[in-house]
């Protein structure tokens, strides 16, 4: 009998797998990402994408149990519903009422929120900027932006300001941040560090969002603007930021890192992030 596929990557019956569910799940690049840090360890894991539908994370947790799985990575529309049918929850996960990571440790699952300790690992990352004391500025009120607000206050920002499209959504989170976040406008654009664009408004076909061009001109050199939109890998507002001398980053980053926090987890073992990056090759000019 020839080999197949599988057993010519080396996977067997002993073969420990993790994955990742959501719907659509089919474009999502963690399999990819995860794939190329165990071959560069050298593990015996794999990991695969599992579509499932709205409503039906409870019944692939019992899955998950019964099949030994070591751990999911959630992606839309689960992370809420994974925060409530977990077993045990980080704080962070608990404060966020979201979870993206999944561990199964003999049948009891636990729940971390790695998307913003991803975004902030990608902001020090080839040392862009820290986090700490900086002045920052997040547009959005969703998942994204309250991992990234929380994440930020927790490393020391000294002032998170939330601009939201709907006014209560930005002031819960603005609450994440404690006593260093706050609600506000565009208009304090100019006295921030760091601007984050934590809305789908830079997707191709995306909405139009809250950026206009009083706004973008407020845009300047010594700011690090990031937009989590990493497909496509250039937006409009990162254009217009490398245009006003600031340095622009799209989403790429994030993802990668809250990808290295996820296989750190499940593993024990450092993660090799720099063979993760090399597996979503991020174009040359990109602002990844
Ligand atoms: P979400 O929970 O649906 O939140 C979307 C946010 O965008 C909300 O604050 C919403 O405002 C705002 N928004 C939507 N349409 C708008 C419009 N037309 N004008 C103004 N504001 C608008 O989504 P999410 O999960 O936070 O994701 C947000 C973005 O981050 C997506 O593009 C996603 O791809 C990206 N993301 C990237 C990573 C990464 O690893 N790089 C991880 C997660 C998400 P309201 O509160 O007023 O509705």
């Amino acid at each position: 009998m020839s080999p197949d596929a599988g057993e010519l990557r080396g996977l067997s019956a002993t073969t420990t797998v993790v994955g990742v569910v959501g719907d659509p799940v089919r474009h999502s690049l963690s399999p990819r990402l995860h794939n190329a840090a165990f071959a560069e360890l050298g593990l015996d894991w794999v990991s695969v994408g599992f579509p499932v539908a709205a409503g039906r994370l409870e019944d692939a947790l019992i899955g998950m149990r019964a099949l030994g799985i070591r751990g999911l990575s959630v992606t839309m529309p689960h992370k809420e519903d994974a925060a409530a049918a977990v077993d045990r929850r980080s704080g962070r996960a608990d404060r966020l009422r979201s979870v993206n990571c999944i561990t199964n440790d003999d049948g009891v699952l636990t729940g971390d929120s790695t998307d913003g300790q991803g975004f902030v690992d990608a902001l020090r990352h080839d040392g862009r900027t820290a986090p700490e004391d900086l002045r920052c500025l997040v547009v959005g009120a969703g998942g994204a932006a309250r991992s990234v607000v929380l994440a930020l206050a927790e490393h020391g920002a000294r002032q998170v300001v939330v601009v939201n499209r709907t006014a209560t959504r930005a002031a819960e989170a603005a609450a994440l941040a404690g006593g260093v976040g706050r609600v506000g406008t565009l208009a304090d654009l100019p006295d921030a560090d760091l601007v984050v664009d934590a809305t789908p408004a830079g997707m191709a076909g995306g909405p139009e969002g809250l950026w206009d061009r009083a706004s973008l001109d407020a845009l300047r050199p010594g700011q690090v603007v990031v937009d989590l939109v990493y497909a496509p890998a250039r937006t409009p507002l990162l254009d217009a930021a490398a245009d006003r001398g600031a340095v622009a980053m799209n989403g790429l980053g994030m993802l990668v890192h809250q990808a290295a926090r996820q296989l750190a987890t499940w593993t024990g073992t450092e993660p090799p992030v720099a063979a993760m990056w090399r597996s979503v090759a991020p174009a040359p000019g990109s602002y990844a």
